[in-house]
C-alpha cells in the first residue's frame, strides 16, 4: 500500500481535530476494524496530543458477526446482555467523543439470511435506543473511512488488491480534502464556511416547502416544519459547545421535514445498499405523507421490507441539498458506503428524522420533537435522488418561490 505515513498523519489529526474536535480532559471511545490497528494507534495518540483523559477502543471485526449471523440462533443475537446495556448507561455518563473509522467490505455478510440480520438489528436497536437518544446532541462524535482490501475490490473488481486500495484511497483523501501540498484544516475551514454560508441563507429565506422537478420521473413536494433549520457540515455539542464534524467527507445541507406531510414520487439516481445488499432502478411514490408505493428493477422485495420496518419507515426524516459537482460524485464511482455516497449529490431519507434542527431541540424528548413534526423509526435509510437536471424550488408561506437547485446544482 502506497500511502505514506505523512499522509496518515495528517488524516488521524484531520479526523481527531477538525472531524471530533476533541477538547482536553474528554473520554474517547474510538470504534474501528481489528485490520485497521496501526491506523487507530495513530488516532489514539493523536486524542491524547488533543488532551484526552482516557481513549477507549471498541474492536470490529466482520468475520466474528458473520459467523454469529451464521451459526447463533436469532433469539440469542437479538438479546442485549446486561453488561451491554450497562456499557451504554457508562456512556450516557461518560458522554465520550465517538470516533469511528469505518473500513467495512460490503460483502462482509455475504450469505446472512438478510430477515434474520433485520429482525436481530430491530429488536436490538429499540433497547439501545433510549440510551442513543440520551447521549444525542451531548457529545461530539465523527464518522470517517479507512480503505481496506475487501471494500477496495468492491468498488474496483477489475483491479488487483494493491491497486484497488491505492484508487480507493486516492478517492477517499480526495473528498476528505487531505493532500501533501496543502493544509487540509484549511480547507476544511472554506468548505464548512461555504456550506454554512448556504444553510445561512436558506434559514433566512423560510421556505415553507420545497418542490422537486427532473425529467427522470422525479415530482414531489414536501412541507417543511416552521423554524425548523437547515444544518451542514458542522454540529455542536450542546453541553460544552465544541463545533464538530459528524461525517467527513461531508457535502450535504439538511433539514428533517414534516413527517407525513410530502407528495408524489422520487426516483432515486444511484443504487440504495441495505445490509451489503443492493437495491437499484427505484422510485418511491408517497401519498398524504406516507410511501404507498415503490418500484424497483433491483431489491423490489427488500425496498418493501424496508418500508415496512415500522410506521416511521414510510416517512421522510431527512431533506438534504448536495450540488452534482460533489468531489464524491466528481470520483464516479459508487463507494458501496452511505458515508461517501450520500455525499454525492441530493437525497432524502426515510425514517428517523433529526430533532436538533428544532430550536432547543437537543433537549426535547423523542415524544416532543415528534409532535413538532420530526419522523421517529430505528431505520434512517437516504437515498440520492440528485439527477444531472434536477430542478428544486423553495415555496413560500405567501405562495411566492424562488429556485434553490438548478440543474442539479445551486441556483
Ligand atoms: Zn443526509
Amino acid at each position: 500500500m502506497s500511502i505514506s505515513e505523512t499522509l496518515l498523519k495528517k488524516y488521524a489529526a484531520l479526523i481527531v481535530r477538525t472531524g471530533a474536535n476533541v477538547q482536553p480532559g474528554q473520554m474517547v471511545q474510538l470504534t474501528v476494524s481489528v485490520e485497521q490497528h496501526a491506523f487507530a494507534a495513530l488516532v489514539m495518540e493523536e486524542c491524547y496530543k488533543a488532551g484526552a483523559k482516557k481513549v477507549n477502543i471498541d474492536w470490529v471485526y466482520n468475520e466474528q458477526s458473520r459467523l454469529n449471523y451464521l451459526y447463533a440462533e436469532q433469539d440469542v443475537l437479538a438479546r442485549i446482555l446486561p453488561w451491554e446495556e450497562a456499557k451504554m448507561k457508562q456512556m450516557v455518563e461518560d458522554l465520550p467523543c465517538r470516533i469511528y473509522i469505518v473500513s467495512d467490505d460490503p460483502d462482509a455478510m455475504a450469505g446472512v439470511d438478510p430477515q434474520k440480520m433485520s429482525a436481530v438489528m430491530q429488536s436490538r436497536s429499540t433497547v439501545m435506543k433510549p440510551y442513543r437518544n440520551a447521549i444525542d446532541g451531548k457529545h461530539q462524535w465523527v464518522i470517517a473511512a479507512y480503505p481496506s482490501a475487501g471494500w477496495a475490490k468492491k468498488c474496483f473488481p477489475e483491479l488487483d488488491e494493491d491497486q484497488a486500495v491505492d484508487r480507493l484511497w486516492d478517492a477517499v483523501l480526495k473528498t476528505v480534502r487531505v493532500r501533501e501540498d496543502a493544509d487540509p484544516v484549511e480547507a476544511w475551514k472554506v468548505h464548512t464556511d461555504f456550506i454554512e454560508a448556504k444553510a445561512a441563507w436558506l434559514n433566512g429565506e423560510g421556505f415553507s416547502s420545497l418542490r422537486y422537478r427532473s425529467a427522470n420521473g422525479t415530482d414531489f413536494t414536501v412541507e417543511l416544519i416552521p423554524g425548523a433549520k437547515w444544518e451542514g457540515a458542522s454540529a455542536v455539542n450542546s453541553l460544552n459547545g465544541a463545533h464538530y464534524i459528524p461525517n467527513m467527507p461531508t457535502e450535504e445541507i439538511f433539514t428533517s421535514p414534516v413527517a407525513g406531510k410530502c407528495e408524489g414520487t422520487l426516483v432515486a439516481m444511484k443504487p440504495l445498499v441495505f445490509n451489503s445488499q443492493i437495491i437499484d432502478d427505484f422510485s418511491i411514490t408517497f401519498r398524504n405523507g406516507k410511501a404507498v408505493s415503490c418500484r424497483a428493477g433491483k431489491g423490489q422485495e427488500l425496498l418493501e421490507q424496508i418500508l415496512a420496518m415500522d410506521e416511521g419507515a414510510r416517512m421522510l426524516g431527512e431533506v438534504a441539498l448536495v450540488p452534482k459537482e460533489s468531489p464524491v460524485n466528481q470520483c464516479g464511482f459508487l463507494f458501496y458506503s452511505t458515508l461517501f455516497d450520500e455525499n454525492a449529490c441530493c437525497h432524502c431519507a426515510i425514517g428517523m428524522g433529526f430533532k436538533e434542527v428544532l430550536p432547543g431541540g437537543d433537549d426535547l424528548t423523542v415524544e416532543q420533537a415528534k409532535q413538532q413534526g420530526i419522523n421517529d423509526s430505528i431505520i434512517h435509510v437516504d437515498f440520492m435522488i440528485g439527477a444531472d437536471d434536477l430542478d428544486i424550488d423553495g415555496v413560500r408561506p405567501d405562495g411566492s418561490t424562488s429556485p434553490i437547485f438548478r440543474n442539479g446544482t445551486w441556483a
